[in-house]
């Protein structure tokens, strides 16, 4: 029989109502047998989710004030769902411990992770399947980063002998034992971790939306859901800001091929986004994916004759960013001209001492930075001709006189990358978005 992790967001959870429709979603397939929750969201606009309820909890702690009012307040929000459910639960003591913890020693991490091991008790109480505590098998380094060989290992040892489970995402532990977080939006990657720990068939990722949008809705109100998207595709659309999942979800899953299905909890009759390793043939005729973008970038532009005929002009170049420790998002090279893309608040704080250091170490003939640029990107694995789609996106962008300041194209697949002002991000996106829809 096909296992499903399955994986559900704050607002799946925010009140007993989301609850009910999780129960009513895995019990329509027995394939979904290990769930990881998130702490419980939003109810509506203007409410607060419970991490950042927690997270306020934790500051008032830190300089003396009143936590235990908000604390209260957090208590009452579970208490609400597992009366409205039936389910008993002694919260009393669970939230005693958070309280004098609090007291005694304020902890972040800690503090913020009792989000999801609460919601993840109640849910297992309510659809009597045994809890798992993360703090058992999701496993952190000294540096703080995810030991993937140890949490793959524990994971599976606790997994393997249990029909299904309920695991509270977003946290795990310490070398020492002591709670850590993954950064916000993290239980998506314990999620991937589940679904890779159980080999599981499919990762389902279920949300308030019905999956990836070929653009950003705010900008381009007729955005489409988007049918499939490679993982290739989908970390090029997260990268330049499309978010439906944690960056790093997808690497656990990507490694063995497990396809990710984004679903949406308040309409599962929809299909959702299927994110796969490849894109399957029948959508070879779908040119483009999406479109996706980020702001508040700056473009350095060095200009020197004759560079191209010597050697280890950019790697000095790119080693002066290296020392200032500022990570650059693309290098464009020329004839005779580099274009480094960077992020502006990175750049800012070392412009003075990069600019120096460029002058003295490769004498450029002109340096200039622009700044308030915005970058897009366009996707299409599948581009039949991607050097006709690009002609044809930025014909659109130009025929609506935005001037595009730089332009990026991978070969082979299309991974269209424009830059233009601040100024002109959303417009741009607008007429790259309408270009495509007209060629699909
Ligand atoms: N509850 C955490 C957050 O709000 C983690 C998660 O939902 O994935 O970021």
């Amino acid at each position: 029989m096909s296992i499903y992790a399955v994986k559900f967001g704050g607002t799946s959870l925010a009140d007993a109502g989301q609850f009910r429709k999780v129960r009513s979603i895995i019990e329509a397939n027995p394939a979904r047998r290990f769930i990881v929750v998130s702490a419980p969201g939003k109810r509506r606009d203007g409410d607060i989710k419970v991490t950042d309820m927690l997270e306020d909890c934790l500051s008032l702690a830190l300089s003396g004030g009143d936590f235990e009012t908000l604390l209260e307040k957090v208590k009452r929000r579970y208490t609400e769902i597992a009366d409205d459910l039936g389910v008993n639960m002694d919260f009393d003591s669970e939230f005693n411990i958070i309280a004098t913890c609090l007291t005694a020693m304020p902890h972040r991490d800690y503090t913020l992770s009792r989000g999801e091991y609460l919601s993840a008790k109640l849910m297992a109480a309510y659809l009597g399947r045994p809890f798992v505590d993360p703090a058992k098998c999701v496993c952190f380094d000294e540096n703080g980063a995810l030991d993937e060989d140890e949490t793959q290992a524990l994971m599976e040892k606790t997994l393997a002998p249990l029909d299904g489970a309920v695991i509270a995402g977003f946290y795990g532990k310490n070398p020492d034992g002591s709670i850590k977080t993954f950064s916000r939006g993290g239980s998506d990657v314990t999620g991937a971790l589940v679904a890779r720990a159980v080999s599981a068939d499919l990762y389902e990722n279920w949300t308030d939306v019905s999956g990836l949008m070929d653009a950003d809705p705010r900008i381009v109100p007729s955005a489409k859901c988007v049918e499939s998207v490679s993982y290739r595709e989908l970390r090029i659309l997260s990268y330049m800001g499309a978010s439906v999942l944690h960056t790093d979800a997808v690497k656990p899953v990507s490694q063995r091929g497990i396809p990710i299905n984004i679903k949406n909890t308040n309409r599962p009759e929809d299909a959702g986004t299927l994110i796969v390793p490849e894109l399957p043939r029948e959508h070879r005729r779908l040119s483009v994916t999406g479109v996706a973008g980020r702001k508040g970038l700056s473009v350095l532009q060095v200009e020197k004759s004759m560079v191209s005929d010597g050697a280890g002009f950019t790697a000095v170049l790119l080693d002066v960013f290296k020392r200032h420790r500022v990570p650059f998002e693309q290098c464009l090279t020329g004839i005779d001209t580099i274009t480094i893309v960077i992020r502006g608040e990175l750049l800012r704080p070392r412009q003075d001492d990069i600019i120096r250091d460029i002058a003295r170490e490769l004498d450029p003939d002109t340096l200039k930075i622009i700044d308030h640029l915005s970058m897009i990107t366009v996707v299409g694995e599948n581009a039949a001709d991607s050097a006709d789609v690009s002609a044809k996106l930025i014909g659109a962008v130009q025929a609506g006189g935005i001037h595009i300041s730089t332009i990026n194209q991978g070969a082979g697949r299309l991974n269209l990358i424009i830059g233009v002002a601040e100024n002109d991000y959303s417009r741009a996106i607008q007429l790259l978005h309408g270009a495509i829809s007209e060629m699909a």
